[in-house]
């Protein structure tokens, strides 16, 4: 009888552990899947961390798991750039270690979501998380980090339009041009390596997130884009937010040109009267232009895709 009360609680407790295990999932950020969609539970497994690959001399790329990391081994230790799906610290720590064994001194986030910052508390809370100001309170609202565990993952030092990390070769300047994917979307340069991660500003070739509830817009988003291409200077490779393969500059101004002809697209149709839907089916790319896009109808969020989220925007607030 004892024997079996005993056991009764064991059974009993380990349901408890995994209900408890279960909600903590549950409570991780928003966001697991590509580039950040809410709710995208299936995003969360993916493809594995893959191994690192390198870039240039001194950079590498970590694909898998969320958003691409870029490695950079400085004079006097390593900064990442995003740190994918939550428990993948280990992982990207494991890769690092096979190109150096200098420690981790900073962190930067390209942005909030989930993807990018889900394994920032994996590190000493001595690296210093560095994001645009917004994506500070964006980080602060978010549920991973209303746990005092991953409190160490927030941001120790924001910036507003540009801060650089490190100096001389290991330079790192850091831009923010306005909203975009979110309202806090950093483009990250190494500086002497002509190198830029772009974060899901520029994800990938394709419709973009635009994650209105932390401050993306799809009316800002070609001009942001614009304003990086114009005043940025003598980048020649990007890394992209979750492309496997890295860009060239003319494909990052050609993605501003892309979003300029989504936006202008969505203004003509609304002002003709058309629904979101029908203008997302009317929608083509001009012959010969914008080799490698993915625009099939619906890419983004239902029949209506990003042209309804724009339609949204579009509308005269009362
Ligand atoms: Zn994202």
């Amino acid at each position: 009888m004892r024997r079996t009360i005993v056991l009764g609680v064991i059974v009993v407790g380990g349901i408890i552990t995994s209900a408890m295990l279960g909600a903590q999932q549950g409570a991780a950020p928003a966001g697991q899947g590509r580039e950040g969609r809410a709710g995208g539970g299936a995003g969360r497994g993916g493809p594995p961390v893959q191994a690192i690959e390198k870039v240039k001399d001194n950079l590498y790329l970590i694909q898998g798991q969320g958003g691409n990391t870029a490695v950079y081994v400085a004079q006097n230790g390593v900064v990442i750039v995003d740190t994918k799906n939550p428990n993948n610290g280990q992982a990207i720590l494991d890769q690092i270690k096979t190109v150096t064994d200098k420690p981790i001194t900073h962190i930067i986030n390209t942005h909030t979501h989930g993807d990018h910052t889900g394994s920032n508390q994996f590190f000493p809370a001595a690296v210093e998380v560095v994001v645009q100001e917004n994506t500070k309170g964006y980080m602060e609202k978010m549920p991973a980090f209303q746990e005092a565990a991953n409190k160490n993952g927030l941001p120790d030092r924001t910036f507003k339009d540009k801060m650089s990390v490190l100096k001389g070769k290991d330079q790192i300047d850091l831009y923010y041009f306005g909203p975009a994917h979110t309202g806090g979307d950093a483009f990250v340069v190494f500086k002497n390596l002509r190198t830029m991660h772009a974060g899901d500003a520029f994800a990938n070739k394709g419709f973009p997130l635009i994650d209105r509830n932390n401050g993306g817009s799809g009316i800002a988003y070609p001009d942001t884009i614009a304003a990086l291409a114009k005043k940025v200077k003598n980048v020649d490779t990007v890394i992209n937010g979750h492309s496997a393969v890295t860009m060239k500059w003319q494909d990052l101004v050609e993605w501003g040109e892309f979003n300029r002809l989504f936006l202008n697209a969505a203004r003509e149709s609304m002002k003709a009267g058309k629904s979101a839907e029908e203008a997302m089916k009317e929608f083509k790319l001009p012959a010969g232009k914008f080799q490698g896009y993915n625009v099939t109808p619906g890419g983004r969020g239902g029949p209506a895709g990003n042209m309804g989220i724009i339609y949204e925007e579009l509308k005269p607030t009362k």
